[in-house]
């Protein structure tokens, strides 16, 4: 049986997230998660943990730090 492919995928600027777990609060499908690794300010920024994401966008505009989550809505293969 095919995987089902999903329908999005996001981008996190690990330097410009400051940890605050709002995107990760709000996202319905649980894609998201903390990582382990302090970044350039000192916070332990989330991450997309690779595959689930929906695309509908609810962490983007969650998020308070301009430029730290970006959002692909992905085109259905044939
Ligand atoms: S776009 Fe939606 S499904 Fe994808 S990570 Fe953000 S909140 Fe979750
Ligand atoms: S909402 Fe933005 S700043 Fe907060 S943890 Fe998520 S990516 Fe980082």
């Amino acid at each position: 049986m095919a995987e089902r492919q999903d329908r999005g995928r996001v981008e996190i600027n690990l330097d410009e997230c400051k940890g605050c777990q709002l995107c990760i609060t709000v996202c319905p499908v649980n894609c998201l998660e903390v990582t382990t690794k302090l970044n350039k300010q000192g916070y332990l920024p989330v991450d997309y943990k690779g595959s689930g994401c929906t695309g509908c966008g609810l962490c983007y505009y969650a998020c308070p730090e301009p430029g730290a989550i970006t959002v692909f809505r992905l085109k259905k293969s044939a």
